[in-house]
C-alpha cells in the first residue's frame, strides 16, 4: 500500500521508529521535529496524513491542529503522552480523526494509519470517479474535460480543477484560501488568483457572468456551486 505521511514528532527515536515500520508497509513519509517545520514540508510536498505529538517545542500540537484545519481536512492521528489531551481535542472540537497514547506498539499505530488510508482513499475515488452533470453540461473528473450538449469546453488545468472542486462539494461555500490549498495544494500563495480563476470559469460556463447561476458568490463567506443545479452522478 502506498501512502505519504508527514510525522511531527520532536523525539527523534520514536519519529525514526515510525517511520521505519511505516516503510517496512511500503508507506513513506517525513520527519518534522517542530510544527511550523510541518507547515515547511507541507508547502512542498502533498501527504495522505499526519501524526501529531502534542507537547512540541514552539507551536504545540493543539495550535497545529486549530491553524491546519482552517483550510485542510487531511486525516490526524494525535500521539500524545499528556493525560488529559483528548479531552482537550475533544471539548475543543479540533478535528483529530484517532488519538493514541504514548507509548504505543508502533504495530498497531501503522494498522491504525493503514486503516485511515484506505478509509480516506476511498472517499476521495467516490469523488474523483464518474461524470457530473449540470445544466446542459458534463463534466470528468477523470478525464480532465466538460463538456456542453457534447461539445467540448476549453478550460486551463487550474480551470478546470477549482470548477470540478466546487462541483465535487455543490452546497458547500469556500472561501479562497480554501480553495487556493485544494487546488494548489498549499498554503501560502496568491490567493488573489482564486478569483481570476473564478471569473475567467463564469465566462466560460454561465449564461450571464455577472448573474452567475452555477458558482455563487457567499458574501463574506466566498464561492459555493449551487447544489441544485447538479442534474444526477453516472
Ligand atoms: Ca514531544
Amino acid at each position: 500500500m502506498n501512502g505519504r505521511v508527514l510525522i511531527i514528532e520532536d523525539e527523534l527515536e520514536l519519529g525514526e521508529l515510525v517511520q521505519l515500520y511505516l516503510s517496512k508497509d511500503g508507506i513513506d513519509s517525513d520527519i518534522a521535529s517542530t510544527a511550523e517545520a510541518g507547515f515547511g514540508l507541507m508547502a512542498n510536498n502533498a501527504y495522505d496524513l499526519i501524526t501529531l505529538d502534542i507537547n512540541l517545542p514552539g507551536m504545540d500540537g493543539f495550535e497545529f491542529l486549530q491553524k491546519l484545519r482552517q483550510n485542510s481536512n487531511i486525516p490526524v492521528i494525535i500521539l500524545s503522552a499528556r493525560e488529559g489531551d483528548e479531552d482537550i481535542v475533544l471539548g475543543l472540537g479540533l478535528g483529530a480523526d484517532e488519538f493514541v497514547n504514548k507509548p504505543f506498539a508502533p504495530k498497531v499505530l501503522v494498522a491504525r494509519i493503514r486503516a485511515i488510508l484506505r478509509r480516506y482513499r476511498t472517499d476521495q475515488d467516490d469523488h474523483n470517479t464518474g461524470n457530473i452533470i449540470f445544466g446542459a453540461y458534463s463534466l470528468s473528473a477523470e478525464g480532465y474535460s466538460l463538456e456542453k450538449d457534447g461539445s467540448r469546453i476549453v478550460l486551463s488545468t487550474k480551470e478546470f480543477e477549482v470548477l470540478r472542486f466546487l462541483v465535487q462539494h455543490p452546497g458547500t461555500s469556500f472561501s479562497p484560501d480554501d480553495i487556493y490549498q485544494a487546488v494548489w495544494g498549499q498554503e501560502y500563495g496568491d490567493v488573489t488568483s482564486v478569483a481570476v480563476y473564478i471569473q475567467r470559469i463564469r465566462r466560460k460556463i454561465e449564461d450571464n457572468p455577472t448573474i452567475p447561476e452555477f458558482i455563487v458568490t457567499m458574501h463574506g463567506r466566498g464561492y459555493l456551486f449551487d447544489k441544485g443545479k447538479i442534474n444526477n452522478e453516472s
